[in-house]
């Protein structure tokens, strides 16, 4: 695909003429920030960035793009590490202006516009003691992560992310607007929940919000290797018990400013303090290098595990199921090997290999054929980023992930074929998307 034309761009600058949407190209002031994404390794020259502000300026771009056969991509938190939301060349249609949020207490119902983030879901949510299931990072973007299934901190009580979506309205290819539900276009609605990145723009995604009390108790914890096979021997206890409340993510990170690799947790309870302490115990009574554990309000708990402020440089995020039990052995093979790539390449602090529990009875609740998300089953997700700084390294950062979730795919004999194994939000591939529906 050549690069867009300068001709082009001033067509679509007056084509979008009297809108309030901005088309930035080469030579624009701020080109340079509107190419930038949350890893270096997704920046990519476009040939123009459209901000767009209405779902018809986004209606106008599609069509514009569809008649001069031009490559366009949708932005919205810019934190997936596969490029999709990076061209060279094409369009970005970038929806960052497109943040609002509204919520409906009287319904328990939350409009959010398709470049909003979660964290701009709970701001709105949370005066009113109420909150959607977004991802477990407040910093993400709810366009990405709700299109390709979501889970989060809430999952274990309500679901995925998709499971509270009523309805979504989207620019579809041929640049008609749709609002697709459980009434209207239900193929579409079927395939926006899981696949939903390849089947046009959403522009506004309708939840289901759930009471949420004005406190929770979780956050981070590190410890030294000697507590392994205790915080092992939990995750087991953890996944026998189900508790619909819980989350529990453990695995290992790097440690300020030393530098070393940790053994780190994260607590999550929907409950009153001394529940979480009961329910935390064995992980609470061992001995720890940080605690950073408290009864916050659920905005706070889920800007914990954001990776802010956000640093320069390259990321890549990969992943894999894991079925229990848990085997000490198999995770302190992967410690040694994630401790190794932390020693032997500089300035990888920000790296973190995570096996994430959340209660999934909520989830396998809905049959699997009843959306597009493949990835529901009674097992977990694991997620490995990668963050380092030199792009000479870029080929060996993917081999070295490869090799790390091959090790855990290896270990996985008792995950049957029905299950697809495999998480489209933490896909290490490069995947290209090309809106195509309508059929
Ligand atoms: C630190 C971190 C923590 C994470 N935690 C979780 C988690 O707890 N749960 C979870 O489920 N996932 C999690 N993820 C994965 C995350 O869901 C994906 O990276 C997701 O793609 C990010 O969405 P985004 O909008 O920020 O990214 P973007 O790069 O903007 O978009 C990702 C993809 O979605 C498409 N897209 C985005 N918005 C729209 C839209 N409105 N209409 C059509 N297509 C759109 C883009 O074109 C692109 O293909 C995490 C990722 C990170 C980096």
């Amino acid at each position: 695909m050549p690069f867009l034309s300068f001709a082009h761009v001033l067509e679509l600058r007056r084509q979008l003429e009297g809108t309030r949407a901005e088309v930035v190209c080469l030579g624009s002031e701020d080109y340079a920030a509107s190419i930038r994404r949350w890893s270096d390794t997704c920046e990519k020259e476009a040939g123009a960035i459209v901000r767009v502000t209405t779902t018809p300026e986004v209606s106008e771009v599609v069509r514009f793009c569809r008649k001069h056969r031009i490559d366009f991509v949708v932005e919205a938190g810019g934190h997936s590490t596969t490029g999709s939301s990076s061209s060279h060349g094409g369009v970005v249609i970038s929806m960052a202006s497109m943040h609002k949020v509204l919520t409906d207490p009287a319904s328990k119902t939350v409009c959010v516009q398709g470049g909003a983030t979660w964290d701009a879901v709970n701001h709105s949510t949370a005066p009113y003691g109420l909150a959607v299931v977004g991802a477990t990072a407040s910093h993400i973007g709810v366009g990405g992560s709700t299109l390709g299934g979501g889970y989060g901190w809430l999952t274990g009580q309500h679901g995925l992310i998709i499971d509270q979506l009523l309805s979504v309205k989207m620019v579809i290819a041929d640049g008609s607007i749709v609002e697709a539900s459980q009434d209207s276009y239900r193929d579409l609605f079927w395939a926006v929940r899981g696949a939903g990145q390849a089947f046009g723009i959403a522009t506004e995604f309708v939840f289901r919000a759930h009471h949420i009390p004005a406190t929770v108790f979780g956050g981070l914890m590190h410890f030294d290797l000697a507590k392994l096979p205790k915080i092992v021997n939990f995750a087991n206890q953890f996944h026998e018990r189900q508790d619909p409340n819980s989350g529990f993510f453990f695995g290992f990170t790097v440690r300020r400013p030393a530098g070393q690799t940790v053994v780190m947790t994260m607590l999550f309870y929907n409950g009153a303090h001394s529940q979480a302490e009961a329910f935390f115990a064995p992980i609470l009574s061992l001995e720890y290098l940080a605690n950073r554990t408290a009864m916050v309000s659920y905005a706070e708990l889920n800007a914990m595990a954001n990776v802010d402020p956000v640093p320069e440089g390259r990321k890549s995020i990969s992943g894999t199921n894991i079925m229990p039990p848990f085997t000490t052995s198999l995770v302190r093979e992967l410690w040694e090997q994630f401790d190794d790539v932390i020693k032997t390449y500089p300035r990888m602090g920000d790296s973190a290999l995570v096996f994430e529990l959340l209660p999934y009875s909520k989830v396998v609740q809905v049959p699997i054929e009843e959306t597009a998300c493949a990835n529901r089953g009674p097992y977990y997700n694991v997620g490995l980023i990668l963050c380092w700084y030199d792009s000479g390294l870029d080929a060996k950062m993917h081999a070295l992930q490869r090799q790390m979730i091959s090790k855990i795919k290896e270990a996985q004999q008792d995950i049957t074929e029905d299950h697809v194994v495999a998480y489209a939000n933490f896909a290490g591939k490069s995947s290209l998307y090309s809106i195509c529906w309508p059929p």
